[in-house]
C-alpha cells in the first residue's frame, strides 16, 4: 500500500476545465513542477546546501489507495485517494485532505510540498503532507461521503497517526469529516490506546476535542496579514475595499472579519457566478455567508447584481483575495486586476506567468504559504491540546496566531529587502533556511 510510484502509474485522468468555474485560460503547468521552480529560485537566492535541495525535490512517501464504497442504491463504487508525505524533518507530517473531482497525484504532491514550506516558514514543528480523494462530493449523499471517508481512513491505515501524520480539513472537508476520521481511526486501535485518537487530526468539532477558532483560523490569518500589509502602506483597514473569489471557509471568514474591521466587500465570485454590490455600501459579508450556507453559492444574493467573470476580475478595490482553487490568477486575469495587493487565501492560486504580470504592474502579493498559514498554526494549537494540553481560550488562540504570523511576516519582509526578492521567493527562502538549519544539526542517516 505504501509506494513511491512514478507519475505515469499514479496520474489520475484530468477532468476537463469547467468554463463556468475557471478563468478563460488557466495555468497549464504541472503543479509540482511549479513548486520545484519556486523552491529552486529561493534556493539559488540563499545558496541553499545542495543536499537539502535534493531532499526536497521529491516527496518522501506517496500513498495511493483505491477502495470500494457501498452506495445508497445498493451499488458499489471505487474511489482513488492519495496521501503524499513530502518532508518531516521539522516534525510529524501535517496537511489537509480534500475531496474534489480534479484531485490528482501531481496536485497532492504540490500541496504537500507547500505544507512543508508553510510550516517551516511560520516555524511550527510539523512537516508537510496532503491528501485527497478524486470525487465530486456534490454527487454523493451525506451517508455516502461518511462511508467513503471511513473507508479511505481504513485504507490509509498506519500511514496516518497522532505523532506521525496528522490530517485536517481542506477543500470540501470539514469538522464533521474530521470527527469520522477520529472515530474510524480509534476503532482500529487497541482499546488502551484509544485516548490518543483525537490527536490523529485537527479541525475537529469543538465537542469532539476541537479548538475554539479553528474554523475561522485561515480567514483570520488572511485578515491579520492584510492588516499588517495595510499598516506598512499606512492605510487603515477601516476604509479598505476588497473582492473575494470562493466564499467557503476561507473566503467567507476573511470577508466577515475584514468587514468587522470596517473594510468593504465589493464583489464575490464562486462556482455559481459572480456578484457585485449595487452601491458603495458593498455586499454584507455576514448575510452573504448565510445565503451561501442556504443556497450553496453566492448567485442570487438579494441586493446584488450578477456580472461576468471578466468584470469580476476587473473590479476596482484595494485587495483581491483568491480563496478557491489553484491557477485562478493567470497572466490574463492578472492583467485585468485593479487592486493594490493579492492576498492568497487559496493554495497555489497564481501561476508563474501571473506573478510576472503582477510584479510588472506593481501589484503586491501576500503569498499563499504565508497568507493562508493561519489554519495550520491553529491546527498546531489544537494538536497540542489533543495531546494532553490545557484547553485554549478564544483570546489566546487569536493572540498567539497573530504573534506567529507577525514574526513570519517580518521575516519575509526582511528577506525580500535583504536579497531584493519578490515576496513569494522571500517566503520560500525563509522556509528553506529553517529546514537547512535542521539538516545541518542532524545530518543525514546513516
Ligand atoms: N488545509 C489547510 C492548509 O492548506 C490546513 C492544514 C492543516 O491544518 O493541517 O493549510
Amino acid at each position: 500500500m505504501t509506494v513511491a510510484p512514478s507519475t505515469t502509474t499514479l496520474e489520475a485522468p484530468s477532468s476537463p476545465p469547467q468554463s463556468a468555474e475557471l478563468p478563460t485560460s488557466h495555468g497549464q503547468h504541472k503543479l509540482f513542477q511549479r513548486v520545484r521552480g519556486q523552491m529552486n529560485r529561493a534556493a539559488d537566492a540563499i545558496g541553499l546546501a545542495p543536499q537539502v535541495r535534493t531532499i526536497l525535490d521529491s516527496p518522501g512517501c506517496e500513498v495511493s489507495v483505491t477502495f470500494p464504497v457501498n452506495m445508497d442504491d445498493g451499488s458499489v463504487e471505487k474511489f482513488t485517494g492519495y496521501r503524499v508525505q513530502h518532508n518531516n524533518v521539522l516534525g510529524p507530517f501535517k496537511g489537509g485532505i480534500r475531496y474534489h473531482h480534479d484531485v490528482s497525484i501531481d496536485e497532492v504532491r504540490a500541496l504537500a510540498a507547500w505544507m512543508t514550506i508553510k510550516c517551516a516558514l511560520v516555524d511550527i514543528p510539523f512537516g508537510g503532507a496532503k491528501g485527497g480523494v478524486q470525487v465530486d462530493p456534490a454527487r454523493l449523499s451525506r451517508r455516502e461521503i461518511e462511508r467513503m471517508t471511513r473507508r479511505f481512513v481504513y485504507a490509509l491505515g498506519a500511514n496516518i497517526g497522532p505523532g506521525y501524520d496528522v490530517p485536517a480539513p481542506d477543500v470540501n472537508t470539514d469538522a464533521r469529516t474530521m470527527a469520522w476520521i477520529v472515530d474510524t481511526f480509534a476503532a482500529t486501535m487497541p482499546p488502551q490506546e484509544r485516548y490518543r485518537a483525537p490527536a490523529v487530526v485537527t479541525g475537529k468539532p469543538l465537542s469532539a476535542g476541537g479548538i475554539v477558532g479553528r474554523e475561522k483560523a485561515t480567514g483570520q490569518g488572511v485578515a491579520d496579514l492584510i492588516a499588517m500589509w495595510a499598516a506598512d502602506e499606512e492605510c487603515p483597514v477601516d476604509g479598505l475595499s476588497f473582492t473575494v473569489q470562493g466564499y467557503g471557509k476561507v473566503g467567507s471568514w476573511a470577508a466577515r472579519i475584514l468587514q468587522g474591521q470596517g473594510a468593504t466587500l465589493r464583489a464575490a465570485q464562486d462556482v455559481t457566478g459572480a456578484i457585485r454590490a449595487k452601491d458603495d455600501a458593498g455586499l454584507d459579508a455576514e448575510l452573504l455567508a448565510e445565503h451561501v450556507k442556504q443556497r450553496g453559492g453566492v448567485a442570487g444574493f438579494p441586493g446584488s447584481e450578477s456580472f461576468s467573470l471578466e468584470e469580476f476580475f476587473a473590479t476596482p478595490a484595494d485587495v483581491f483575495i483568491p480563496a478557491a482553487m489553484e491557477n485562478q490568477v493567470t497572466a490574463e486575469t492578472a492583467s485585468l486586476l485593479k487592486v493594490r495587493v493579492v492576498a492568497e487565501g487559496a493554495n497555489g492560486p497564481t501561476t508563474p506567468e501571473a506573478d510576472e504580470v503582477l510584479t510588472e504592474r506593481g501589484i503586491a502579493v501576500i503569498p499563499d504559504v504565508l497568507c493562508n498559514a493561519g489554519g495550520v498554526i491553529v491546527s498546531y494549537f489544537e494538536w497540542l491540546q489533543s495531546r494532553g494540553g490545557a484547553p485554549w481560550s478564544a483570546a489566546s488562540v487569536d493572540q498567539q496566531l497573530n504573534c506567529i504570523l507577525r514574526v513570519a511576516y517580518r521575516r519575509v519582509r526582511e528577506m525580500a529587502a535583504d536579497k531584493s526578492l519578490d515576496w513569494r521567493t522571500a517566503a520560500y527562502a525563509v522556509a528553506l533556511h529553517r529546514i537547512e538549519q535542521v539538516y545541518n544539526e542532524r545530518g543525514i542517516f546513516p
